[in-house]
């Protein structure tokens, strides 16, 4: 796993509107703004976990057709991104963490379009 500054090779337009501080894409990380929180790659580093067995194209494909999936794929990432932030840096910090955590996620609950 490699750590890459800028977009991956299949960001779109879209994606780049909406400013995602990482993403992985074939199993490396990309953090298009600049070197971002460890708690933050250990995140991707779980998506990076879940495509393992399907590819990352079909894990891709299978994330903007199923939102049940998707969301089931985030509360994995976020739940590594937590038990990362409480070990390392500290209960309160997990407990401010999660709040922001569930708001986006239920934001993604909602949008109709991926
Ligand atoms: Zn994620």
């Amino acid at each position: 796993m490699k750590i890459f500054f800028k977009w991956p090779p299949n960001a779109t337009e879209e994606d780049k509107k909406l400013k995602d501080v990482a993403t992985s894409y074939e199993g490396d990380i990309y953090c298009p703004d600049g070197p971002v929180r460890d708690d933050v790659i250990e995140h991707e580093k779980e998506h990076i976990e879940q495509y393992q067995t399907m590819g990352y194209e079909k894990w891709l494909e299978k994330c903007k057709a199923d939102r049940d999936f998707l969301i089931d794929q985030e509360i994995k990432a976020y739940t590594a991104q937590l038990r990362y932030i409480q070990f390392h840096v500290g209960m309160r910090e997990a407990k401010e963490s999660i709040i922001s955590f569930a708001k986006f996620l239920i934001c993604q609950s909602e949008v109709n379009q991926w």
